[in-house]
């Protein structure tokens, strides 16, 4: 380790000339803020993590579809992607500690993308995991219809909405089969991972303070010094991470960093759906995640024989942006039908519920959908936002990748121009930094979608 921050930091004096409270404070403890607390304390330093929220993972993580796929359309995206499984698969061993709460379960029921002719985004991402090896069967039509015989496997696409008189038409020709990669899957319960992950930084020394607000970042020339809560009092540490989900673009703001950086940040608010799943097959038990772009949704089994309706950003879908401390709440009409209409497409015995179900959140989306793991222009503020309705996934080798950053940088590493590479801890992938950096150019490659 190169600058492990030591306990006699705590009574050293700032820059700012004030007591050093401790060597990091993390903004957000959701999901990927509690990963890069863990990670941080697993080095040796002393942080303290802040959120405004009741508890772990109570903002955008809490209503995470938390599927864990390597679907992207960058090459560092799908390495990214396959070596964040590797943790959910090694969990209890990763986190060193035990939850009074109990422990997320991974259920690895693997991931089909539905192939629409040779085009399409299964056809993007088969060379993608060729090149990295990850495991995958290529389903005909035939084996699609085998697998889940309560499917049409129609051509119903480009996706439309309900209110256009062409969602009604019947399905020109078939799907052309699907990718369908075994290790995919999903997390049983998104907010207990951030529980999880939180209790294992306590572990290793490290605090988390709820209910408590941070409005400003203090900075002492071009270094940061701390942070400045609602009721006026200062926390100071050398090092403060953006890890504010939804909230990213308020806090760099605090930071006086807005308009500094090529890529931003904003939120788009989404829906996800639950659904019983068809009376006559137990998607529940037997279903795999599907991505189904030519309707214009995915879905996974839940618990009980139910599923989980998203949508995949279709462009008929207009993104909703949102105000972070003020938007609906409520699931609506208008999401519900779409997603549940789309569903039925695929699914003819699947029905429409009486009673809607499902929660809301909001993507901290960027620029081009690919997330900013960065330093910036203030001496000491880092950031891992932008996650754009993808990131749960990486949550782990996202805090990985924070940490080895901080310590690189802290010790006199111009990242700007030599980028980091990080060695990913279980496969041992090269993962390049330099493509999460805030002043990339926009990724031409990105879906500009929540696939990443
Ligand atoms: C509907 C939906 C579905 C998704 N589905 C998937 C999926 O299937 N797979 C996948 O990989 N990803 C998915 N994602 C994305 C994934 O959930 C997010 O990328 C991830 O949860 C973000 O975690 P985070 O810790 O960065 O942010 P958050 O969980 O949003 O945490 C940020 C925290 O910062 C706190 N905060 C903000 N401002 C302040 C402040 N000023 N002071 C103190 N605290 C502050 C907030 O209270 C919050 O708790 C989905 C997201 C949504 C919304």
């Amino acid at each position: 380790m190169s600058t492990c921050l030591s306990d006699t930091m705590l009574i050293m004096m700032s820059e700012s000339n004030s007591v050093v409270d401790y060597d990091a404070i993390v903004v957000g403890a959701g999901v990927i803020g509690a990963a890069v607390a863990f990670e941080l304390a697993r080095r040796g330093w002393r942080t303290l993590s802040i959120d405004k929220g009741p508890a772990a993972g109570s903002g955008s993580t809490s209503s995470s579809g938390s599927i864990i796929r390597f679907s992207y359309s960058t090459p560092v995206g799908v390495m990214m992607a396959w070596e964040g499984m590797h943790y959910w698969k090694d969990w209890e061993n990763y986190l060193e500690a035990p939850d009074e709460s109990g422990l997320i379960e991974f259920v690895q029921c693997g991931m089909a993308s539905l192939a629409v002719g040779d085009d399409g985004h299964a056809a993007t991402i088969k060379p993608l995991w060729d090149q990295v090896g990850i495991p995958y069967e290529e389903w005909t039509t035939a084996d699609l219809a085998e697998r889940f015989p309560v499917f049409d496997v129609g051509l119903f696409g480009p996706p439309t909405r309900p209110d256009d008189d062409n969602f009604w038409q019947d399905p020109v020709g078939e799907l052309s089969g699907a990718l369908f990669s075994p290790d995919s899957g999903y997390i049983d319960d998104p907010a207990l991972s951030a529980h999880n992950l939180m209790r294992a930084a306590e572990a290793k020394g490290s605090e988390f303070r709820f209910n408590t607000e941070i409005v400003n970042i203090l900075r002492s020339g071009s270094q940061c010094s701390g942070v400045e809560l609602a009721d006026g009092s200062a926390i100071r540490a050398p090092v403060v991470v953006n890890v504010a989900g939804p909230h990213s673009a308020i806090v760099n703001k605090m930071a006086g960093l807005a308009g500094t950086m090529a890529i931003t940040t904003r939120p788009i608010r989404h829906e996800i759906h639950q659904v019983p799943g068809p009376k006559d097959f137990d998607f529940g038990e037997h279903g795999t995640n599907i991505a189904d772009d030519d309707t214009g949704i995915y879905f996974r089994p839940q618990s009980g024989n139910n599923i989980l309706i998203g949508g995949s950003d279709p462009a008929c879908d207009k993104h909703e942006w949102a105000d972070p401390d003020d938007f609906n709440g409520e699931v609506t009409a208008t999401h519900w039908d779409a997603h549940v209409l789309r569903a039925n497409k695929r699914m003819p015995s699947l029905g429409v519920p009486h009673r809607k179900m499902g929660v809301v959140g909001l993507y901290d989306v960027s620029s081009d959908w690919l997330p900013i793991y960065d330093r910036t222009d203030l001496d000491g503020f880092y950031v891992a936002i932008g996650t754009s309705g993808n990131q749960f996934k990486n949550a782990a080798v996202a805090g990985h990748m924070m940490a080895e950053l901080i310590e690189e940088v802290e010790d006199g590493l111009d990242h700007d121009v030599d980028p980091l590479v990080v060695r990913g801890r279980y496969t041992g992938l090269d993962l390049e930094m330099g493509a999460f950096s805030r002043n990339r150019k926009i990724n031409p490659n990105s879906s500009m979608s929540v696939h990443g």
